[in-house]
């Protein structure tokens, strides 16, 4: 061996230094790849780092997941470059994205996609340059200056440095002026690195800890007292913190977060996006980011801008931000070390990611917790059956909070028989004469009133009242909704959206006297027009919030005291915090009973109770109307007597009698495609091979293969299977094998969903 060999590979071998890094590309191709490291990259692949490798002919971005000394794979091929300064995805991050691809049964590349925002992912940075000035010390010989430079220079002065446009704009100079006093040596103006702060306009006073009730105090100290358990990076206990509505849940987060930080570690805050308002934010960053004290609260959620969400993102990366409060992906952002995971309405079904990786954050949050030894603490006025359960059976730890902090009354709620009500009038009203007096009263006291509608739009259908015709959607089995302020029928799926008709679209009909039945939010505000035309009425939906302020603006506006009456569908049931709301009226309490769904009386359950938590924050008691078709249903009278108990204690017998969680684990198979006779053939197909594999999991019930609740959307067909088990981890690996060696028929997809929540 010649020296000049031996120099070339000494230092690699010696050590037996891995040469060779295991890749996921950016792409849907379910397996990884090797490739070689060259030696002037040794120092910055690492795993978890970003790469670009090439890939037939052409070049692709992936992530490191392994290094390894060799490789089975002959002739591998070299890493071209890294990307970004700092490996992106933490070790910690990729284990618990291995983990997502396997309980979840996806891809690695769809798990690890989930886990880097899309703004962080792209090769080029996406930092923002800006031109910045600096003041320069004062030169010996002082230059002569016209009035006007020297005012200029002493604001540059004032500020030390600033962004070259903050100062044009505050000077009212041009640009030349600057440049004369930079050529005079007095400032200096280059580009620099410029965060966008999503909350840099607004003005947040700082709060300092309240004095807790005794209640509170017990939910924190059980906390804090558990986060040494074990040692630093063993498993922590999970709590179920259940306090009704505005029993102080917030205060015991924030004190809870102050102790994480004390032990130098990091905190996730998980908000459900519609309830992430600047209310909600603000009062993280009101305690720990305002005044001088400043740990930076980074925050993550949908409405941010590619490049805010890209620096929040490298802020958290950086470990200047320790406290991240953000939506269902916040879950995965890199808090290093952390110590404890915060779920805020943990019942809420928006945590579940309605597309691939199918993961629910509550869930991730848990399984993180355990891996990273932090304390997870799962929030709810209205817990899921699923949490309550693991609670009661000792698998979480539950903290209760019966009663509201300031001892303020939980509102009485009424509910209002609507049977009645229609017998008055001709049709359906929309108010009830009960909820239409406590509304005249509340505009009479100058009081506020919330009124909860899950439904946008003016009217539901459009019938033809001679022929039957009702106006559907072309491509999914569903009728348009009809939008009067637009003049459209939309349809709430695919987003289909035609003019309204003027006569009876079927051709052997044709009469103009065609009706629109049913009700939404839209109707609502124009009822409310007709019976209080004094009134200052606002609707809430994403039909009304047509810009990125437009939410701000709605809530700013209520809290302002602007607005009499908000309507609004889900987006005005939780989170929201306004003293002067002593009304609440629930429009139609049985919309969310009638839905095909094994959880439609959990749901009405939570609905009922988190909106009408909405009522009598302030000093004057409130009230809740609650009109319903079905006055009796124990979801709603549960509701009306504020007993969670009572309907958990009901609803779990109902789901141990037919096996539906919590009881079991649920797996959902949908399959989907244009030409039905395929997909119901398919779907027939699959229920034999998982008869086949029956055995291998135990336990296990198969129903279906059935048409969905929604049969059709987007010109899609779609047929479930719905499995449950005791033993979803075998189940999970058996799809998974099962869906490797499936040979669908073109045009058919399968998707697997574990622990669904959405099973229309
Ligand atoms: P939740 O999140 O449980 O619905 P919040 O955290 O919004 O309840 O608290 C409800 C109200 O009670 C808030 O106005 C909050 O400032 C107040 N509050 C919470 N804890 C205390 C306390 N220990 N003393 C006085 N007021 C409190
Ligand atoms: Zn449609």
């Amino acid at each position: 061996m010649t020296a000049a060999f031996c120099l070339f590979y000494f230092p690699r071998f010696r050590f037996a230094v891995p040469v060779i890094a295991r890749v996921t590309l950016d792409l849907a191709l379910g397996k990884e790849f090797d490739y070689l490291i060259p030696e002037e990259l040794e120092d910055v692949v690492e795993v978890g780092a970003r790469v670009k490798v090439p890939f037939a002919h052409r070049q692709v971005l992936g992530c490191v997941t392994a290094l390894l000394e060799t490789s089975p794979h002959p002739n591998l091929r070299p890493i071209l470059k890294t990307i970004g300064r700092q490996s992106h995805v933490t070790p910690k991050i990729l284990k618990l994205a291995r983990w997502i691809a396997d309980y979840y049964c996806c891809p690695p590349e769809t798990a690890l996609k989930s886990v880097l925002p899309e703004a962080v992912r792209k090769e080029k940075e996406g930092w923002r340059e800006q031109l910045f000035v600096r003041a320069l010390p004062e030169p010996e010989t002082k230059p002569k200056l016209s009035a006007r430079q020297r005012e200029i220079l002493e604001l540059a002065r004032a500020a030390k440095e600033m962004p070259l446009q903050d100062l044009l704009r505050q000077s009212g100079a041009a640009a030349q002026t600057l440049r004369r006093l930079e050529d005079k040596g007095l400032i200096h103006i280059a580009p620099q690195i410029s965060e966008r702060d999503p909350y840099a306009r607004d003005i947040i006073l700082p709060t300092r800890a309240l004095a807790l009730n005794a209640e509170q105090q017990r939910a924190v100290s059980e906390i804090t007292g558990a986060s040494g358990d074990g040692g630093a990076d063993k498993p922590k206990p999970v709590f179920l913190l259940h306090g009704v509505t505005g029993s102080g849940k917030t205060e015991v987060y924030l004190q809870a977060i102050a102790h994480a930080l004390e032990r130098g570690r990091g905190a996730i805050v998980l908000v459900p996006e519609i309830s992430l308002t600047p209310q909600t934010v603000e009062r993280f960053k009101a305690r720990f980011s305002a005044g001088s004290s400043g740990t930076l609260v980074a925050v993550l959620h949908s409405h941010l801008s590619a490049g805010e969400r890209h620096d929040e993102w490298h802020k958290i990366r950086q470990g200047r931000a320790r406290i991240v409060i953000g939506a269902r992906s916040a879950v995965f952002a890199p808090v290093d070390p952390l110590g404890l995971i915060i779920v805020d309405e943990e019942h809420e079904h928006s945590y579940k990611q309605e597309e691939a990786p199918r993961y629910h954050a509550r869930d991730v949050a848990v399984v993180r917790g355990r891996m990273e030894g932090a304390v997870v603490v799962l929030g709810s006025a209205t817990p899921s059956m699923e949490s309550y359960y693991n609670a009661r059976k000792g698998k979480y730890r539950l903290l209760e909070m019966p009663d509201r902090a300031d001892n303020k009354k939980m509102p009485i709620v009424r509910v209002v028989d609507m049977r009645a009500a229609a017998r008055h009038e001709k049709g359906t009203p929309i108010f009830s004469p009960e909820l239409k007096e406590a509304i005249h009263q509340r505009l009479e006291r100058g009081e506020q009133t919330l009124l909860f509608l899950n439904r946008r739009g003016f009217a539901t259908s459009l019938q033809c009242p001679l022929c039957g015709y009702v106006a559907e959607c072309p491509n999914c089995s569903l009728a348009l909704t009809y939008h009067r302020q637009a003049g459209r029928l939309r349809c709430h799926v695919c987003a289909h959206d035609v003019p309204v008709p003027a006569a009876c679209p079927n051709p052997k009909c044709g009469n103009p006297a065609i009706r629109f039945a049913g009700m939404g939010t839209e109707k609502v505000e124009a009822t409310l027009g007709k019976l209080f035309p004094r009134a200052r009425v606002q609707r809430m939906d994403s039909d009304a919030l047509k810009r990125k302020e437009d939410y701000r603006r709605i809530l700013g506006d209520f809290g302002r005291g602007k607005t009499d009456i908000l309507v609004g569908t889900q987006m005005i049931a939780k989170g929201l915090h306004f003293p002067n709301v002593t009304l609440v009226g629930i429009i139609y309490a049985d919309l969310s009973l009638h839905a095909p769904d094994f959880r439609a009386g959990e749901r009405t359950f939570q609905l009922l109770t988190q909106v009408s938590g909405r009522a009598g924050r302030g000093d004057v008691e409130g009230e809740v109307f609650v009109q319903a078709f079905t006055p009796f249903h124990p979801a709603i009278q549960y509701a009306r007597r504020h007993d969670f108990n009572g309907f958990y204690d009901q609803e779990i017998e109902f789901r141990q009698q037919l096996k539906y969680p919590p009881v079991s684990r649920m797996a959902l198979l949908l399959l989907t495609g244009r030409n039905e006779e395929k997909v119901k053939l398919s779907a027939d197909h699959v229920k034999q091979e998982i008869e086949k594999r029956a055995a291998e999991v135990g336990d296990l019930i198969i129903a279906g293969p059935a048409p969905a609740p929604l049969a059709r959307a987007e010109t899609m067909y779609r047929y479930q299977i719905v499995l449950r088990t005791g033993r979803i981890a075998r189940l999970g690996s058996a799809l998974a094998a099962l869906a490797g060696a499936l040979n669908l028929p073109k045009g058919v997809k399968m998707i697997i969903d574990i622990d669904p929540v959405n099973l229309i």
